[in-house]
């Protein structure tokens, strides 16, 4: 992704780990994400389950759940959940073939940002692979609609290339308030501009959550939480909106289940997990309104070479 874009798959140089409780579960959680071969695209597979039943692709036509974090369940009915921050991260080092091995049903929640899956994925480094990576690319506009929440894809402009994100967030709550911002990734990098901005939870709703079973493992190491006038985390924030930039991160991932890259602007107007999926759900449901072309300009300059050797010889 960004400036110096991949035209050809890639996948992890070696295999990674690491380990941390996850969010709602409250329960430690072991992840190691091996390398993977061209087309492969991004797979969970459970190790706490017998080994047939056992691997969930990171696909949108399999979220299952998108109150609380992105949830996806496979024909058996086995589950991931808070799969979004950990996409974010695969997206934004542009990895795109991985297998994501975990032993319970929740990815960790690390400290509540995409950066410690950034730190490790970069620890070990990409190495590419010898096909040419797939880009979808918008011909029309889509949009969805869920209350106040919009979502929009748009094609981008002729000759353009890259993911282009304009969000805007409104809370009842003087903390966060409005915030609004737009991310060019022609021009910036994923780990620079979201990659740290953790996730957010309100006081008051803390203890309805854990009546539910749920955010058993949240806390303010991995979580902002926001009071009724100031949060209550005594660092203070990573980034003056990390708000915004958190529910950019999240949009990301969420996208990321196209199972590739998506060349196109973006428009979010109050995203959540829920708006997010029903934008790729409307996307897929319309063949008309996207093509999948290799990535780059002068990958399809070599292939319009070699086509055009191949006629000379027929
Ligand atoms: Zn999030």
């Amino acid at each position: 992704m960004t400036k110096s874009k991949n035209i050809r798959q890639t996948t992890l140089a070696s295999k990674v780990s690491c380990s941390g409780i996850g969010l709602h579960s409250g329960s430690q959680v072991n992840l190691t994400i091996y390398p993977a071969t061209v087309n492969t695209g991004i797979v969970f597979r459970r190790t706490d389950v017998s080994a047939d039943i056992a691997v969930v692709p990171a696909r949108y036509d399999v979220v299952s759940e998108t109150r609380l974090g992105t949830t996806i369940r496979n024909k058996h009915g086995v589950t991931v959940a808070t799969i979004e921050h950990l996409m974010a991260a695969i997206w934004g080092v542009g990895l795109d073939n991985a297998v994501v091995e975990l032993d319970g049903p929740e990815v960790p929640i690390m400290d509540g940002s995409s950066e410690p899956f950034v730190f490790m994925l970069e620890c070990v480094g990409l190495k590419q692979l010898a096909a040419p990576r797939m880009v979808l690319r918008v011909l029309k506009t889509i949009e969805v609609r869920d209350g106040e929440s919009v979502a929009r894809i748009q094609p981008n402009e002729e000759g353009d290339e890259g993911c282009i994100i304009g969000i805007e967030i409104q809370f009842n709550n003087p903390v966060i308030n409005r915030q609004a911002s737009h991310y060019d990734f022609r021009e910036v990098t994923f780990k620079q501009t979201l990659s740290r901005a953790r996730t957010f939870g309100f006081e008051h709703e803390v203890a309805a959550l854990r009546q539910m079973g749920l955010a058993l493992g949240g806390s303010l190491e991995n979580a902002i939480v926001v009071g009724k006038e100031a949060i209550l985390n005594e660092d203070g924030l990573r980034y003056q909106d990390e708000f915004v930039r958190h529910k950019a991160l999240d949009c990301l991932g969420d996208l990321y289940l196209a199972g590739c890259h998506i060349d196109a602007r973006f428009t979010f107007v109050r995203p959540g997990h829920a708006i997010n999926n029903k934008l790729l759900r409307a996307l897929f449901a319309d063949e008309t309104a996207y093509v999948m072309a290799p990535a780059g300009k002068e990958f399809e300059l070599a292939l319009a070479v070699a086509a055009t050797a191949v006629a000379a010889y027929a």
